[in-house]
């Protein structure tokens, strides 16, 4: 049980609470991206399913077979997330090795995606449903030859242009039809899917960044969990845990996701994606090499950013600190945008929404470097802290507001230079 969620003391208690019947109908996985949850979630629906009983990962029962492949009648996984960069990494890993390991890595980071568009869960949502349809359509069928084609002896080259085909067809899917919260209507058919008996043992139902829903949402979600339906496991996953209502929280079992060691996370860079990583090099920042705008970039527009503010703040009089000036002097600043409107252009609008996170991090990242940068002024504490409290808020505005981040940073820079 677990076996590919490595280093990761949640999985001992997973395996005892199951072991002794004891695991509750309704748990939360919290922890930072990249800790495993998913990973952990997907795990916890094939143990739960298991026909043979004792649930290794290579069980043949015929209930493991289709959970490892992610195509168990039972499975349901909804929730927003930017799953491009782990079938681009997995694509990577297939084409440069070629092995049977990184061929299955491949399907299964295509079918994490496809599974949020199960029509169990689009019925009557005509218009989302029916634009995914035709993307759908494409990556079963080019999945399919691509298994046929890797069992055979395919020439490299058609099958690097197969691969291209599903990844290609992944980037529509995922950016002209995935939610960015799971809608109240969605949560109603779940629940409708939930009372209906499962296929084998055990329906299960996972919900990506749970801290996501809307009210109607929530409260619809918190229905269900209030007179759970038999036999199905719900598991939420979260990496803001205090962004879940109360309610919710005090109704599920929550397990705590660690940041694991570095050489545990570039042990699965080397392992399982097959490539080289940086030094001091992360899990998540591994994959940000993935993301339509490169990390570098992001770094550079946020120093951008911070100059914009600046600029804009000495024209009309006001004083910057000098720290922060002396910081931006040694930054790479890349192209110098005008307007917030162009800066957020030049970061792919943002999307997916891990840029935005990024960029923000960046920009503290900066703010963390001028505190460091010299002893400061009562003043001067002043405004970073006013400024901190900012970024914190336009984080929270975007996430959990649905704000666009141009209007997030235009707040924002209002509210650094008001600060000066
Ligand atoms: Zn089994």
């Amino acid at each position: 049980m677990y076996e590919n969620l490595l280093a990761q003391p949640a999985s001992n208690l997973l395996v005892q609470d199951i072991r002794t019947d004891k695991l509750p109908p309704s748990i939360l996985f919290s922890g930072e991206s990249a800790s495993g949850k998913l990973t952990a979630a997907l795990e916890t629906a094939r143990i739960l399913s298991c026909l043979a009983g004792s649930a290794e990962w290579t069980c043949p029962c015929a209930s493991c077979q289709k959970h490892r492949l992610l195509i168990h009648p039972d499975l349901l996984l909804a929730g927003p997330k930017d799953c491009l960069p782990e079938i681009r990494a997995a694509s990577q890993a297939f084409l440069r090795n070629g092995q049977a390991a990184s061929r299955f890595l491949f399907i299964r980071s295509v079918r994490k995606l496809v599974l949020r568009f199960d029509p169990a869960m689009y019925e009557g949502d005509e218009t989302r449903y029916a634009r995914s349809i035709s993307s759908l359509g494409s990556i079963a069928e080019d999945l399919e030859d691509f298994e046929l084609l890797t069992a055979g002896s395919a020439e490299t080259a058609v099958v690097e242009k197969k691969v291209a085909s599903i990844v290609n067809e992944a980037e529509k899917l995922e950016t002209g039809t995935m939610y960015e919260a799971v809608p109240v209507s969605m949560i109603r058919k779940i629940a409708s899917w939930s009372h209906l008996a499962p296929y084998g043992k055990k329906k299960i139902v996972i919900i990506e960044r749970a801290d996501r829903m809307q009210d109607s949402a929530r409260n619809a979600f918190l229905k269900i969990l209030e007179e759970p339906p038999r036999d199905v496991v719900f598991i939420l996953t979260t990496s803001r845990r205090g962004a879940i209502l109360p309610t919710i929280l005090s109704r599920v079992r929550t397990y705590g996701f660690i940041s694991r060691p570095m050489d545990v996370q570039q042990s699965v860079i080397t392992r399982v994606f097959h490539d080289t990583p940086l030094e001091n090099e992360t899990l998540d920042q591994y994959f940000s090499r993935f993301l339509p705008v490169p990390p570098e970039k992001i770094r550079e527009t946020a120093a951008g950013f911070v100059q914009l503010v600046l600029r804009e703040a000495q024209t009309a009089g006001r004083i910057p600190p000098e720290s922060i000036q002396s910081v931006l002097a040694g930054e790479q600043t890349g192209d110098r945008s005008e307007t917030i409107t162009d800066l957020v252009a030049s970061l792919n609008k943002c999307k997916p929404d891990s840029i935005w996170r990024r960029f923000l991090v960046s920009v503290t990242a900066i703010f963390s470097r001028a505190l460091r940068e010299q002893t400061l002024s009562p003043r001067d504490s002043r405004i970073y802290a006013e400024w901190n409290s900012g970024l914190r808020e336009a984080l929270l505005v975007v996430d959990t507001y649905n704000l666009s981040p141009v209007a997030a940073l235009e707040k924002l820079s209002v509210e650094m230079r008001n600060a000066l």
